[in-house]
């Protein structure tokens, strides 16, 4: 039987890498969902090895239409985070040339948010990182305790930090 690696996958998901779980109990139903940073494909054991990969490169094809920001309403997206998140919605967010050194900023006082158009370039799931932490700001402030309870739902959270880091080194360096 052919095995799908996390490897061969990871350049079609804009950098986040795949698990791919095989599961006898599962019949015919396919699933994927983000957690511990990566975007797990759940399979049915057994299947034609064609068949399977054919699942597999339709599932993971459509997540990352979900998580591409090639194109990203930005005001829409915020909204969609918002509520997943029972958060408030920005009174207005838009991209910024002037974040230089930011990722994003948000006026509590008057619910606005910026984010800097260099996360237009970025895999969707880095972005909705930073709209998660600047959305989390509408409601606390600072970077305490409750606001940590909040952004830590974000499965990929950490995995987009790290992301974020290296791209600020790559800037300082050039
Ligand atoms: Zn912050």
């Amino acid at each position: 039987m052919r095995t799908v690696t996390a490897a061969s996958y990871d350049r079609q998901m804009t950098d986040l890498p795949v698990e791919v779980i095989r599961s006898k109990k599962r019949k015919r139903t396919v699933q994927a969902y983000l957690a511990d940073g990566k975007l797990r494909v759940l399979v049915p054991a057994g299947l034609p090895p064609d068949e399977e990969s054919r699942l597999i490169e339709s599932m993971i094809s459509k997540a990352t239409r979900k998580l591409s920001s090639a194109g990203v309403d930005l005001i829409a997206r915020a909204t969609e985070l918002a509520m997943e998140y029972g958060l408030a919605t920005p009174s207005s967010i838009e991209w910024s040339d002037r974040q230089l050194s930011r990722w994003g900023s948000c006026t509590p006082s008057d619910g606005r948010i910026r984010i800097s158009s260099r996360l237009a370039s970025m895999p969707g799931w880095v972005l909705d990182s930073v709209l998660i932490h600047e959305l989390a700001h509408l409601e606390v402030p600072d970077h305490g305790e409750r606001f940590r309870a909040i952004v830590k739902r974000y499965p990929l959270g950490e995995r987009a930090k790290g992301y974020l880091i290296a791209k600020s080194e790559e800037r300082v360096s050039s």
